[in-house]
Order: structure tokens, then C-alpha cells, then sequence
């Protein structure tokens, strides 16, 4: 997942990036601001938060943003990387920033890239010389070509566009005013950015925008089957934003009441708090307190100023980073039934250490809910969770998951509760069934079961022709 905006009318860029600073949970690695001034486009990168971008005190007229969370290539480690892994790109007359993660770059061009914004960048390019300059051909040629997720914004000949891939992967909404049009990946850069939602871009739909809010649609490609990301709405997006007209927050607090009920069916002793770990499953903690008529207590704090402070190198490092990313209310625990809810569990060393710190302070007994399903495959379009042994349900049943993490008893979300609560069809769900909605994402899969992953690579950065 990455965060993306594009915005064409007068802006002054250091409001863009506070913008920017709203997508700051889609990508924590780095982050990257566009614009064009004269005939030039220049930029500013920093690694880390979008505050750290450097910018002069003016405004411009197309002003392209990203934050980045690495799914191709490696983390941003140097400000040379900057240069070569992190978006905005400018290719020729196309700049373009993306969100999403195309996994067969290898097969459709010889050139190695670093980052895949950069290969739509010169593919993008390529087709329209190849066309005429004619943008909505180029996209055809493009969308035909790649496989993956891919939600970008960016300006050719001073006009902003906005494509979705034709499975609606990544969010991606607009809206405009009589001063500007704004494209983002969450629905919270309009509101700040002073122009009203005007709704989601439809997957396989290009929209080109001109001054003074003009706006022309083409259907680039027809998928019959949309593929929404179920975990945007379940982790990814801000509580606040509003994808495919769902607002996430009332999508969580569903969830939690779903879980609610699971957990009501199971007759285990009253919990005495439902406690959220933060900050993701609070709306889903608060739904659950309310229908099992339990008080909520925030007794685990996220320490918040434990930023992206140094790459982790070794176990150790990985360790002492995970033990002091919670700090717990100590004297609200001793002789206490508490039912934690998380959003997820992936390897299940989160899990396992929340409980054991729980113990460890006096609980009397520790429930753990979780308002994903298990995720038992790896993600091929846009987390960096591309192989099975990251994740721990993709070996072990919910009993084995629950004697790992030493939870008194562990409640998952059930496939069809989640569907309902999401409240829309043509949800991707991929990592939980296996399903993969692209071609190439199904040959990788079919490539590992045959051939099996290796260690230190991403099942969807393999080449299984060799
Ligand atoms: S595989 Fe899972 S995380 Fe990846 S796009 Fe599909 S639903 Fe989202």
C-alpha cells in the first residue's frame, strides 16, 4: 500500500504536504512531492514522514504527492535511494506517483526497475508515443500489459489523470471546486484540501481533468468481477475516509459487533474490559464493549514517538523494537479478565508478546479477538506479506495459533461476518481464501507450490520460467 494525491489548481505546497501527512499511515518509508514550475518539474523527497520534505514558500499549479510503503524493491536506507525507489516519477511529458504493486514487470519489459511507479511511468510514456500521444489508447496498451494493483494519479500536457486498475484493488477518490480538483487515495485529503468528495474513480475508469473542474470519463477496461481490498477496511485506511461509500469507522464498529457475537456463543467467563490494542481495532473494541455490555479500557498505549528511527538489522533490534512499541496501564490488570481485540495476526509474535505481558502484570485470564479471518496466503497486490512463511495461519489451525500466542481463548472473524459488515460485493479476499483474482498472481502461486519460496525474496519478484 502507498498513499497518493494529485491536485491541479493553485496550491501552495506546504499545505500539500501536511495533505500528504494525512496518507502518512499508508507509507512510513518515505514520501515524495511533485510540482511543476514554468516548464520544469522539480521535487522533494525526505526518508521517513512527508514532514521532512524540504519546500520553498509558493504555490504551484500541478502538484503530484506519495508516501511509500515498500512492496518492490528494498527499504529506503540513503538519500541516493530516494532518488531511485520512491514517487513521484517523471518519465518524459508523463509524471505519475501509484499505489498498488505490479508483480510482472520482468515479463513485460528487459529494463530492471526499482520501483514499479517508475516502470507505469515509462510504460505509460512508451505507449503514447507509440499512439499518437492519444492518453485513454495508452491506458488500453497499458491496462492489457500489467498485472497487479495499480491506483495512480499524474499530469500529461497540463491535465491531471486518475486511473484504477480494472479490479478497483486500491481506493482512490476525487473531488472538485471551482479553485481545484484534488485526487487522493483517502477521502480525508479532500475534506482538508477544501474541495467535497465527489466519489470513488470506477475501476478500469481514466478521468482527465482541466481548469475550472472540467472533467471527461473513459472506460479504459471492463472487468465483470470487481476486486476490492478487504483489508483497507479492515487495517489500511484512516477510520475517517469513506471507500466505495462506506465509511471505514462504522465498517470496524460492524466488525466488532459481529465478533461480539462469536464471542457470546463461546460462554466463557464475563471479561471485565475489552481492551484495544491500538490504534487500528479501536472502533471494533469500542462495538464489542457495547454489545457485551463490558466497559472498553485503553490499558495497552502505543509509545507514539517510537518513529522510524533506524533500520532493524538483527533479531535483537527487531525485538527491543517490538517490546517498546506498547506500554500497559499496569494497575488496571492484576485479577482482571480482559478480552484484547487486534485487527490482525500475521506471524503471531505481536499476539504471543501482548499476551504474555498481559500475564505477566496479573491478568487472570486474557481472550484474544481478532477482526480479520486468519490470512493463511501472502498478498501479491500491494503488502509486503508476499510468502507463506510470514504468516503463521498459513501452517497452523486456529486451536495451534491460540496454544502459540497462550490466549485463554482466540475468536476470529468468520469470511461471511466480514462480507456483511464491509457491506459491498467484489471484495478481494485473496489472502484469506487462496483466490486470486489476476492471471500472473495465479502462476506465481501455482510456480511456489511446484518449485516451493526461497529464503530472502518475494514470491511475486521470482522469475519460474528458469
Ligand atoms: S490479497 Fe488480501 S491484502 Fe492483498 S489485495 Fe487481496 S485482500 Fe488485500
Amino acid at each position: 500500500m502507498c498513499g497518493v494525491i494529485g491536485i491541479l489548481g493553485s496550491y501552495p505546497l506546504r499545505m500539500s504536504r501536511e495533505l500528504l501527512l494525512l496518507l502518512a499511515h499508508r507509507g512510513q518509508d518515505a514520501a515524495g512531492l511533485l510540482w511543476i514550475e514554468g516548464d520544469r518539474a522539480i521535487d522533494g523527497k525526505s526518508i521517513g514522514s512527508p514532514s521532512l520534505i524540504r519546500l520553498p514558500d509558493t504555490s504551484s499549479n500541478q502538484i503530484l504527492g506519495s508516501t511509500r510503503y515498500p512492496t518492490s524493491g528494498k527499504r529506503v536506507a540513503s538519500e541516493e535511494d530516494l532518488n531511485t525507489f520512491v514517487g513521484p516519477f517523471k518519465v518524459n511529458a508523463i509524471t505519475l506517483t501509484h499505489n498498488g504493486n505490479i508483480t510482472n514487470m520482468a515479463s513485460v519489459s528487459e529494463k530492471q526497475f526499482d520501483c514499479d511507479g517508475e516502470f507505469l511511468a515509462e510504460r505509460l510514456s512508451f505507449h503514447l508515443e507509440n499512439n499518437s500521444g492519444d492518453l485513454p489508447e495508452a491506458f488500453r496498451k497499458l491496462e492489457a500489459e500489467v498485472d497487479g494493483s495499480y491506483s495512480l494519479a499524474g499530469f500529461y500536457n497540463g491535465l491531471l489523470f486518475a486511473y484504477r486498475d480494472s479490479h478497483g484493488f486500491k481506493p482512490l477518490v476525487f473531488g472538485r471546486s471551482s479553485e481545484r480538483t484534488i485526487v487522493a487515495s483517502e477521502s480525508t485529503v479532500l475534506d482538508m484540501g477544501g474541495v467535497p468528495l465527489e466519489r470513488d474513480v470506477y475501476p478500469g475508469e481514466l478521468l482527465v481533468f482541466g481548469n475550472g473542474g472540467k472533467m471527461e470519463s473513459y472506460s479504459i477496461s471492463q472487468n465483470a468481477n470487481h476486486s476490492h481490498c478487504f483489508f483497507e477496511y479492515v487495517y489500511f485506511a484512516h477510520p475517517a475516509a469513506t471507500i466505495e461509500n462506506q465509511l471505514v469507522y462504522d465498517v470496524r464498529f460492524r466488525l466488532g459487533r459481529a465478533l461480539a457475537q462469536t464471542f457470546k456463543k463461546l460462554h466463557l467467563d464475563k471479561p471485565d474490559y475489552v481492551v484495544p490494542v491500538p490504534d487500528t481495532s479501536r472502533p471494533a473494541a469500542q462495538a464489542m464493549a457495547e454489545t457485551l455490555d463490558v466497559p472498553i479500557r485503553e490499558i495497552i498505549l502505543k509509545n507514539r514517538y517510537l518513529g522510524r528511527t533506524f533500520i532493524v538489522r538483527t533479531q535483537e533490534e527487531r525485538d527491543a523494537m517490538a517490546r517498546s512499541k506498547y506500554i500497559y496501564l499496569d494497575g488496571k490488570i492484576r485479577g482482571k479478565n480482559i478480552l484484547v481485540v487486534d485487527d490482525s495476526i500475521v506471524r503471531g509474535t505481536t499476539a504471543k508478546m501482548i499476551v504474555a505481558d498481559l500475564r505477566k502484570r496479573g491478568a487472570a485470564k486474557v481472550y484474544f479477538a481478532v477482526t480479520c479471518p486468519p490470512q493463511a496466503h501472502p498478498c501479491y497486490y500491494g503488502i509486503d506479506i508476499s510468502t507463506d512463511r510470514e504468516l503463521i495461519a498459513s501452517t497452523s489451525s486456529v486451536n495451534s495459533i491460540a496454544e502459540y500466542i497462550e490466549t485463554d481463548a482466540l475468536i476470529y472473524q468468520e469470511e461471511h461476518t466480514l462480507e456483511n459488515s464491509i457491506g459491498i460485493k467484489d471484495l478481494c479476499l485473496a489472502c484469506l481464501d487462496g483466490d486470486y483474482p489476476t492471471e500472473h498472481a495465479r502462476s506465481i502461486r501455482k510456480g511456489i507450490q511446484q518449485q516451493g519460496s526461497k529464503p530472502n525474496e518475494r514470491d511475486y519478484e521470482r522469475d519460474f520460467s528458469q
